[in-house]
């Protein structure tokens, strides 16, 4: 039987793929026979991933793409397909976070910042990709989202509420365009190493730039792999969403937390604490 995960041929794009996660899973999937176009902002991030992909063989291409600018979005499926051929696969995958204010303190263009980032440029993406999806006779929408699309998050009510959005989305995406062969699913990481969670992993006990009570060593008690994730622990949800080996699953999630969604990860875990 031919290998269910084989990614020959496909063509991928990954939004942030220049970096931490975005980078785990470009390469993931390069390393499984797609070609691979890298969407983000800092060029020089972004050649050096190119040229990470080049280097194993595959076709890779960086374009320059503010995910909040339209236009740049529009960009960069053209180039794509002009490039590299129709499109299979889209990972959206940029993101930000937002650090530890409480509502009545976030200013709004945060609050617009974080859901343009985080919730209205993937909308964009799937929408402007969803033709060339199509003329490829369908292919596969993988959203990332957090531990907090699935639960709340005390101080961070921007960042949880793009990502619960999303994964509305990705299941109403999933209704849509189920006709159209387009499998829509969600990878739900828990904590990784990223630059993105640096300043929370780096510090052993709590954090002042983040609206945790939890630091490293407590995150790390809490988890059954009793260890934080590293970006490459992304790479096989990424592999099978977007591979034939799931085509009969849209609509769902995917979770790689190293099990800490398994217990109690209240959030804060109390008034008191
Ligand atoms: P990083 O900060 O390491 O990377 C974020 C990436 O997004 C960068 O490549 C950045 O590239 C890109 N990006 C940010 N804003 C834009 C923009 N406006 N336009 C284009 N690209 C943009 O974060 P992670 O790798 O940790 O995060 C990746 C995803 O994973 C995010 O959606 C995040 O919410 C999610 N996630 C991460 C977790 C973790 O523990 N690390 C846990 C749960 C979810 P550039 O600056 O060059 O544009």
């Amino acid at each position: 039987m031919s290998n269910l995960f084989d990614l020959t041929g496909k063509v991928s794009i990954v939004t942030g793929g220049n970096g931490g996660i975005g980078r785990a899973i470009a390469m993931g999937l390069a390393e499984h026979g797609s070609d691979i176009v890298i969407a983000a902002r800092n060029q020089k991030k972004t050649e050096h991933v190119v040229e990470e992909i080049l280097s194993i063989g595959r076709r890779c291409i960086g374009v320059q793409c503010d995910v909040l600018e339209r236009k740049d979005i529009i960009k960069t499926v053209d180039t794509a397909v002009k490039e590299l051929g129709d499109l299979n696969v889209l990972v959206n995958n940029a993101g930000i976070g937002q650090g530890g204010e409480l509502p009545q303190d976030i200013a709004l263009e945060t609050w617009q910042n974080v859901i343009g980032t985080n919730l209205t440029a993937p909308f964009m993406f799937s929408q402007i990709a969803y033709s060339s999806l199509v003329k490829s006779g369908g292919g596969k929408i993988i959203n990332i989202g957090s531990l907090y699309s699935l639960s709340a998050a005390g101080g961070n009510a921007p960042y949880a509420a793009s990502k619960a959005g999303l994964w509305n989305m990705t299941r109403s995406m999933a209704l849509d365009w189920g006709k159209n062969n387009i499998q829509v699913n969600m990878i739900v990481p828990g904590w990784h190493r990223t630059e993105m969670t640096e300043g929370v992993l780096e510090d052993p006990n709590s954090s002042s730039s983040y609206p945790s009570h939890m630091g490293k060593n407590k995150i790390i008690s809490k988890t059954p792999a009793g260890r934080v994730g590293e970006p490459q622990d992304l790479a096989g949800a990424a592999i099978f969403l977007a591979s034939r080996a799931s085509d009969f699953m849209t609509g769902e999630y995917v979770r790689v937390d190293g099990g800490i969604s398994a217990g109690d990860m209240a959030w804060p875990p109390s008034r008191d604490e």
